[in-house]
């Protein structure tokens, strides 16, 4: 659908993109930037949404164009909405603007939002659209997966040994992964709307949940905490100390529990165990993407990173192993960014056409892989981070 633009066209979106990008990434609604350019081509209003309660990137642009906006050009990295919200639909306000032409990125998802772009053309507006789509889309990753999917997107963090082991036999498990990836889980939690645990990692590891800077202050954007399982928590639980939200879903169905953060404006989940959970969430096919940090390190026992999923033999999509390439530090490691997860529910026959299995995961250390022992068996025993 990219015919009809120019190279003006496409500058003045590359900008809207980048003024997309400072909207807040935990947030129920997509990051969106819109540049208004007047009759003569000179850039008159420019804006982005800050988020759920603030104006719509256009009216932001529009307001600042004024007049300017009679008989120019909009570029917005969404299509515009339709709807009535706290602003009104922003394709009305281009309409009533005088804007002539709407250039748009990415086709709104949201079947509440979606239809702007037949408004506009309804109205005598040159709609051009699909500029940058891919750029738009990646910008809301995870919006737009949820919208699509009418759920929240799930990321499954999970730190392990080589061995995939989540803990030692006697349970201790926080000196898995190193300080570089601590800090990386935090920027993680800070980019979710919510962290979900189960109540078993509640009640033994009693984890904070919260989304933190190096030097343990919080950090502005923090998640909604979540519990999820029957038993109750202790009052004196670190989940419940007040310092940001958080809930208990006393259910063990990973599909209510979803539905129930949805009804939240929750729309990125961070799953961050325990192995019971985890398995739960394969089992029901609702696991999207994986975030892994493997310890250089074997335990040979201790709990595993993930319970029983009924696997029974080799799923296709596992029959071929891809081979990464060594951690970056001496006790951590970061496999970011994953693939999505893609394998079939398990006891189920293959699908017709399995999709292929996930590309290797670019590390973040060296490239060339060792040419014989892997890094854990040169590894000294760990030291808790
Ligand atoms: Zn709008």
């Amino acid at each position: 659908m990219q015919h009809g633009h120019t190279e003006h066209d496409l500058a003045a979106m590359r900008a809207a993109l980048t003024l997309a990008a400072r909207g807040p990434v935990a947030n129920p609604n997509p990051r969106v930037g819109a540049v208004v350019v007047d009759r003569s081509g000179q850039t008159a209003g420019a804006g982005f949404h800050a988020g759920a309660g603030t104006p719509h990137a256009e009216v932001v642009a529009l307001d600042e164009a004024g007049d300017a906006a009679l008989g120019g050009t909009a570029y917005v990295t969404l299509e515009p909405c339709s709807h009535t919200g706290r602003t009104g639909p922003c394709s009305e306000a281009l309409v009533a603007a005088g804007v002539t032409r709407v250039v748009f990125a990415q086709t709104d998802p949201d079947p509440r939002a979606g239809g702007g772009a037949d408004r506009l053309r309804a109205a005598g507006v040159e709609v051009v659209a699909g500029l940058l789509e891919g750029d738009a889309e990646s910008l809301n990753r995870s919006w737009t997966f949820a919208v699509t999917h009418g759920r929240p997107m799930v990321t499954w963090k999970i730190a392990t040994t080589l061995d995939g082991r989540s803990a030692a036999a006697d349970g201790t498990s926080r000196w898995i992964t190193g300080e570089t990836a601590q800090a990386d889980v935090h920027d993680l939690r800070a980019a979710c709307d919510a962290i979900l645990v189960g109540t078993g990692t509640a009640l033994a590891d009693d984890p904070s949940l919260t989304a933190r800077h190096p030097d343990g202050s919080l950090r502005a954007a923090t998640p909604l905490r979540v519990v999820m399982g029957r038993r109750d928590l202790p009052p004196s639980a670190q989940v419940l100390d007040g310092s940001s939200p958080s809930v208990q879903l006393r259910t063990h169905d990973p599909s209510v529990a979803l539905a129930a953060l949805w009804d939240k404006d929750i729309r990125h989940v961070l799953l961050e165990g325990g192995p019971t959970l985890a398995a739960a969430f394969v089992r029901a096919g609702l696991l999207d993407e994986v975030v892994a940090y493997v310890a250089p390190a074997l335990l040979g026992s201790g709990p595993s990173s993930v319970g029983d999923l009924g696997i029974t033999t080799t799923p296709t999509p596992y029959a071929s192993i891809s081979r990464t390439s060594p951690p970056s530090g001496p006790t951590s490691a970061s496999a970011r960014p994953c693939a999505p997860l893609s394998a079939p529910p398990p006891r189920r026959p293959p699908p017709p056409t399995p999709p292929p299995p996930p590309p290797p995961s670019p590390p973040t250390g060296p490239t060339n892989p060792p040419p014989t022992l892997p890094p854990a068996a040169r590894s000294s025993p760990h030291e808790p981070a």
